[in-house]
């Protein structure tokens, strides 16, 4: 959170109010910027192509600065979502692990795409969170030009100071179009990332499994 605080808040709400207690605010994550400004985006976009050599003015094209603008904001605006949590009543203190999750951003370097999934997991400790939820911070972390090390570094993080778990473990395997697309043109190759914190760092058995069950397949 720390490498953009101009671009995040967080803040609490009670998000049922009939609840009883304990009432532990479910925390409502939105993301600020300081605002697009899509038609000056639009006439920028434009005077890039423009610079390229790209002619705009088939009417095929025309409408393509307008598109660029309107698809980069959209690719910058994650959607706000509730981080909630519940009571880990049964006292579960197996690995959680979503698996597979969709990433989908762009590298911070070239502005081109950077896609591929995350393996999201953690050892609960007093609270359990929705399992759609680990797909949410992934996206929302995401939403913005990134690397990959920081991206992952940033799901896990925000996991262990919000949810407070035993452990964190974080795998990215993701395609970087600026390694594919162009540059070394390495076609297939994928980049692979890894944060562990807490007892899926330091517990050996916890570990193994963690990495066993995000392994890629060969
Ligand atoms: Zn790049």
């Amino acid at each position: 959170m720390t490498e953009f605080p101009a671009q995040t808040s967080l803040r609490s709400d009670l998000l049922d109010q009939e609840t009883a207690a304990p009432a532990r605010p479910a925390l409502r994550v939105v993301h600020e910027t300081d605002g697009i400004d899509l038609a000056a985006a639009e006439a920028a976009a434009g005077r890039f192509l423009d610079a390229l050599g790209i002619s705009t003015e088939s009417e095929s094209l025309r409408g393509t600065p307008g598109r660029m603008a309107r698809a980069y904001a959209e690719l910058f605006s994650p959607r706000p979502f509730d981080l909630t949590t519940f009571p880990n009543d049964e006292g579960y203190d197996e690995l959680v692990l979503a698996r597979r999750i969709p990433v989908r951003t762009v590298c911070e370097h070239h502005l081109l795409p950077v896609v591929g999934v995350a393996h999201v997991g953690y050892l609960p400790g007093a609270r359990i969170l929705g399992l759609s939820k680990l797909a949410r911070v992934v996206e929302y972390f995401a939403c913005r030009p990134q690397v990959q090390e920081r991206l992952t570094k940033q799901v896990a993080d925000w996991l262990q100071t919000h949810l407070e778990p035993k452990g964190v473990g974080v795998v990215i395997e993701a395609e970087h179009s600026c390694m594919t697309l162009r540059g070394v043109q390495a076609t297939g190759s994928d980049t692979l990332t890894s944060t562990l914190l807490g007892l899926l760092r330091s517990d050996a058995r916890s570990r193994g499994e963690f990495l066993a069950l995000t392994r890629v397949t060969p």
